[in-house]
């Protein structure tokens, strides 16, 4: 074994400390600033990501990793597999941007998760006509500029298999994969290149191997790495996995004649020791967690480390994936106080653990016994600290979570909802209206200290009194506030209660230029008051129509948030689910008869693996339905759940037993309404009739026949008629407009019956 005992990670953030590559990517998109200026940017942040990295010790530092807007755009154009519909914008930097935004006449690539995080990337679009060429210029230049700064650089591209994988096949049949040999001769042509420019390792990313893959993607595995292994002329490859166990890809990638492995031992647990070809690998060991905020337990992570010291050729203690989806530095934390500041590591932080590790592993403990006491007594902190225990919420809620967690039967229930007096397709909005200038104006306000709580309150009453005389004159059935108080579902909710924090300057990228401060759930939950009555009471009292309260649930506020390493995901989400029930509790104490609890995020969270999903839908029914069941049966249960493909959770749609569920649907022709009926789904359903993403006005006679499409799975006893998501993006004209003609199709509609 080779005792060098490097340290490195597997990616960096690079929106910019204070967001700089967000304002200068606006700001090129605007025309305000040239490309020079764009580029000079990116230049910027990369020179000073690379000198804190080398500042920190890190020995070993990717490269590659900065992008404009998404790094599998970015891969796109280096295999030149953008779609044909750019190809006629000369201007590189714009045709990258028109790939990933659109403009006028050009649609964009599609966008989705990347795997199980909240990060969303491009998903390129593979055609038969699709001609693949080599284009090295970024990760070259990139190169060239961290070797002129003496940046010890590993460049870094995200490998063939997970491109093909990952990517869109536009026509023809066979899987994607199939094409991974025109893949190759670049692949191999770019090592050559690489070492040709002075590159001692490459890191090849393959995080798609960490989802279920069948023996033959396996077999193509090893054919992959087997070929590229054999390139004469190449820099040290290491392949290099996150967000899972590599399972069966383990043994396949460490049987080929790559020279390193990265895994994740923190959401993944491969073990390694049993892996033959392991003891002649360097193993690139990601032991800080990349991709969550608490401060690394040192100690288990050094215990980890050395059970690896005897199965494997040389060993780098890393973090388990890119550092992309933590925010930069604790530093930038001002109003932090102690001893919660003690408990978390962002990536600058992290980067300083992995370089501890390392020192630790050559040197032997002492040398590092500052890190490792004050690393000791901060976990101890953590683990006593009262507000991470409260007793009596946990007997709380293993009272209420040895029961049932149900309500009473369909047919109760609807009996008990006769008094709402709705008709046959009864027409609602999803929640939230368009967000417009004023509020923007008085929460900037507020913020300054240009005007008082009192104020704001009055301002944020004009707007709901607005929306509900909108809602009244269109002639909806059920009525909802609008949700102007609300900068975001989660955040809004995470500000009131106990057991959060909001950081100032934690943003993350999301995807392109759009970043998230996603709160940090450190303690157990608490809600002090109630947190939305106030609103919807005010606009119930403006309507004899039924106003429908609005709620997050359990699950999508945990997606959307950091959230506590230190007990099972499923014991927090049971936390969020009572003070989300004690809120439909006062809701309905305060005279309001239907609740929405939306969990657009139930798919989000879904495990990588098959086998790990049950187990997820169960606790995350589970969770809906412990903040759903503490109502009477006469109140009204809604859900609203945003994408259309339903796949694996179907039946945990209906598990939810939410009294009507409304979803995504326009653009895949309601479809999803034959996928719940195979599920035995009866209860209330809105597959939403027009979708909101664009800012197209639907006609009256195509809502009509999407109506009557859905009719055709659903009896209208059950139908409900809404938009496929909330409003808040569009403009209030357009808005009007469409609902306008949703009522109006769903009154044609329902005369017909
Ligand atoms: N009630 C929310 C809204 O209308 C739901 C948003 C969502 O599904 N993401 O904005
Ligand atoms: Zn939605």
């Amino acid at each position: 074994m080779d005792t060098t005992f490097t340290a490195t990670v597997l990616g960096s953030p690079r929106i910019g400390p204070r967001r700089e590559l967000k304002r200068a990517v606006e700001a090129y998109w605007a025309g305000r600033i040239g490309a020079d200026a764009l580029l000079a940017t990116g230049a910027e942040l990369r020179a000073g990501m690379w000198a804190q990295q080398q500042a920190a010790g890190l020995d070993a530092i990717p490269v590659g990793t900065f992008s404009h807007y998404d790094q599998m755009l970015d891969t796109a154009v280096m295999l030149g597999a953008l779609p044909e519909r750019v190809s006629d914008i000369d201007d590189p930097l714009d045709r990258y941007f028109a790939a990933a935004r659109g403009t006028d006449t050009v649609a964009p690539l599609e966008m989705t998760k990347w795997f199980d995080t909240n990060y969303h990337y491009l998903v390129p679009e593979i055609s038969p006509g699709t001609r693949f060429a080599l284009d090295p210029s970024k990760l070259l230049g990139e190169l060239a500029e961290a070797r002129a700064q003496d940046v010890p650089a590993r460049p870094a591209v995200i490998g063939p298999v997970t491109f093909l994988l990952l990517s869109k096949k536009v026509d023809g049949s066979g899987t994607l994969l199939d094409r991974v040999d025109e893949l190759l001769p670049l692949y191999a042509e770019l090592l050559g290149l690489l070492a040709e420019a002075g590159a001692e390792w490459v890191q090849i990313d393959e995080p798609a191997l960490v989802a279920d893959r069948t023996a033959d993607d396996i077999a193509v595995v090893r054919r992959v790495y087997d070929e590229l292994a054999a390139v004469v002329q190449r820099p040290a490859i290491l392949v290099a996995s996150y967000f899972g166990s590599l399972g069966d890809a383990l043994p396949a990638l460490a049987a080929t004649g790559i020279d390193g492995i990265a895994v994740d031992l923190v959401a993944g647990a491969d073990t390694l020791a049993t892996v033959p070809g392991l003891a002649r690998k360097h193993v690139v060991a990601g032991v800080v967690d990349g991709r969550n905020v608490w401060r690394t337990d040192l100690e288990r992570a050094l215990g980890t480390l050395v059970t690896l010291l005897g199965s494997v050729g040389s060993l780098a203690v890393s973090t388990s994936c890119s550092l992309l989806h933590v925010p930069y530095t604790l530093d930038a934390e001002t109003g932090l106080e102690e001893p919660l500041r003690s408990w978390l590591a962002f990536g600058a932080e992290k980067s300083v653990e992995v370089v501890t590790l390392a020192t630790a592993l050559r040197q032997g403990l002492d040398a590092v016994v500052g890190a490792v006491d004050a690393g000791r007594a901060a976990l101890r902190s953590r683990r006593e600290d009262p507000r991470l225990h409260d007793q009596s919420l946990r007997a709380r809620i293993d009272a209420l979570t040895s029961g049932t967690r149900g309500r009473g039967g369909a047919d109760i229930r609807r009996k008990a909802q006769r008094g709402l007096g709705l008709p046959l397709l009864p027409t609602t909005t999803i929640g939230s209206y368009p967000q417009t200038r004023e509020i923007r104006v008085a929460r900037a306000d507020l913020r300054k200290g240009v005007i008082d709580d009192a104020e704001y309150r009055r301002r944020m009453q004009s707007q709901i009194a607005e929306v509900v005389a909108l809602q009244e004159e269109l002639g909806l059935d059920v009525l909802v506030h609008g949700e102007p108080e609300r900068n975001d579902m989660v955040q809004y909710f995470a500000e009131q209660l106990g057991g959060f924090f909001a950081t100032e300057n934690g943003w993350v990228q999301s995807y392109g230029s759009r970043c998230v401060r996603p709160p940090i759930l450190y303690g157990d939950v608490r809600r002090p008051a109630p947190m939305t009555t106030e609103w919807i009471t005010y606009a119930q009292s403006l309507t004899e129509k039924p106003v429908k309260g609005m709620l997050t649930g359990p699950v999508t506020i945990l997606a959307w948030s950091f959230v506590r390493d230190d007990q099972p995901l499923a014991e927090t989400a049971d936390q969020v689910a009572l003070a989300i029930r004690d809120e439909t509790v006062d809701l309905q104490a305060a005279g309001i008869r239907i609740i929405q609890v939306d969990e657009p995020a139930l798919r989000e969270l879904l495990p990588l693996r098959a086998a790990d999903q049950q187990a997820y839908l169960d606790w995350a029914v589970g969770a809906f339905r412990l903040a759903t069941s503490g109502v009477a049966d006469s109140t009204q249960i809604h859900t609203h759940l945003c994408y259309s493909e339903f796949g694996e959770v179907i039946e945990a749609i209906a598990g939810l037993d939410a009294d009507v569920t409304s979803l995504e649907a326009a653009r895949s022709h309601m479809e999803v309404l034959g996928d719940l009926n195979e599920v035995g789904f009866d209860l209330g359903v809105g597959p939403g009739v027009y979708d909101i993403h664009s800012p197209r006005v639907p006609g009256v006679d195509e809502i009509a026949s999407l109506l009557k499409e859905a009719l055709a799975a659903v009896p209208a006893e059950r139908l409900w008629v809404n938009p496929d998501c909330g409003l808040k993006t569009r403009g209030v004209a357009e808005t009007t407009e469409s609902l306008r003609h949703l009522v109006e199709a769903a009154r044609s509609v329902r005369a017909g019956l």
